[in-house]
């Protein structure tokens, strides 16, 4: 096992400032203290920086020899809407804002791994270190791609890196294939027609024609999708009425849906579609449907997940690196990253116990410092693995 000597040696530099960002959460396209912190710090490091893709996104290329070749490497700096419940002197200094995901731990991995790779030069090729806002919820990442990230920086693959709570620090996973569900966000309005409790005759009720869409819904992964693939449909929301005695007009039912195959995916939303079109059609009411594809299924290539493996196995030894991790059904928008490019999308063990294997988006979470010279020796060895001059 070969952790980079000189990572180890300035780690602690990575940890002050992961801390740093620790204690300064920033939300959804609001990152820019963060942003501000990594382009001074890849500046410093003699990086050409680009920002602004995504607001505040930040793009620090190293150049090293003569070569055409590029890959990117993916950071994400946004922290959650959570009150942090620690009390360790880095704790979240903004009142309802928390670094629970461990994005200040990739973003202090990728940094340390720039400094590494500034210093020792040992490649030939292009490196863009790209750190996006947004990942929890709006898809930050589609909007760099949106924005042009590969269009001004076209790489030959990418590669992503996430924390996972309860995997030992020093240990890495990943898997070929599907490895996380796309998410779908779906909000469906019912209209009948209201009137008095105590008439129902006299209405059209929405309330119990949303209760059979909700229990039709069960079906669609239960009746219709093969039981090889895997799906979940959730109805998360159901609102309707305000008083004891009116039955109301309508009724909103939301909810998420997963898959990880896009076929299956499609088969979810076609079968929810004639569901509800059925339901209302037997009832007399309207309604509508707007289905959201927030997140596509992050898909690793095998080519590049074999070259991930082969990389964190140099770094953590062949039993530390488990190559079949199974998927998760969580979303990642990184996966809109994937759906340019080939690569690969790995996990870093935050830890066991109470240190490290608090899951996240959990008020007492926090990223493992420990785990800093891992991942940052992961990406600097995958960078001389593939542009590697001997
Ligand atoms: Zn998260
Ligand atoms: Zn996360």
């Amino acid at each position: 096992m070969a952790i980079k000597e000189e990572i180890a040696a300035f780690a602690s530099e990575f940890g002050d400032i992961r801390r740093d960002i620790h204690a300064h959460p920033e939300t959804a396209f609001e990152e820019f203290r963060t942003a501000d912190i990594v382009a001074d710090k890849l500046t410093g490091l003699g990086l050409k920086i680009h920002r602004g893709l995504a607001k505040t996104g930040v793009v620090g290329t190293l150049s090293v020899g003569n070569s055409n070749r590029a890959i990117g490497l993916r950071a994400d700096m946004d922290a959650l809407d959570i009150h942090e419940e620690n009390t360790f002197d880095h704790v979240s200094t903004i009142d309802g804002k928390m670094h629970a995901c461990g994005h200040d731990g990739h973003t202090a991995m990728l940094l340390c791994a720039a400094r590494y790779l500034s210093e020792t030069r040992n490649f030939n090729g292009n490196v863009h270190f790209i750190f996006q806002p947004a990942e929890e919820n709006v898809a930050g990442g589609r909007v760099m791609v949106e924005d042009g990230l590969f269009e001004l920086f076209p790489v030959e693959a990418i590669y992503g890196m996430h924390n996972l709570p309860g995997m030992p620090v020093g240990q890495f996973g990943m898997q070929a294939g599907p490895a996380m569900a796309s998410a779908d966000m779906f909000t469906i309005e019912i209209s009948g027609k209201g009137s008095h409790g105590a008439h129902p005759h006299q209405g059209i009720d929405p309330i119990v024609t949303g209760a059979e869409i909700v229990m039709a819904f069960q079906r669609i992964v239960a009746r219709t999708i093969n039981p090889i693939d895997t799906a979940v449909v959730s109805v998360t929301q159901f609102h309707a009425g305000r008083a004891m005695n009116v039955i109301p007009e309508t009724a909103v039912i939301k909810g998420t849906c997963r898959a990880l195959k896009r076929e299956v995916q499609d088969q979810v939303e076609a079968r929810m579609e004639q569901i509800v079109q059925g339901v209302c059609a037997a009832h007399g009411l309207s309604y509508s449907i707007e289905y959201d594809r927030r997140y596509p299924v992050l898909v690793n290539t095998s080519e590049e997940t074999s070259k991930a493996a082969q990389a964190a196995i140099a770094v953590a030894g062949e039993d530390n690196v488990n190559t079949s991790l199974p998927p998760t059904m969580g979303s990642e928008d990184f996966a809109w990253m994937l759906q340019d490019n080939p690569g690969c999308y790995i996990r870093v063990g935050n830890g066991e116990g109470e240190d490290g294997g608090c899951v996240v988006h959990n008020p007492n979470y926090d990223f493992n410092d420990d785990a800093i010279v891992f991942g940052a020796s992961y990406w600097a060895t995958l960078v001389e693995q593939e542009f590697g001059t001997g």
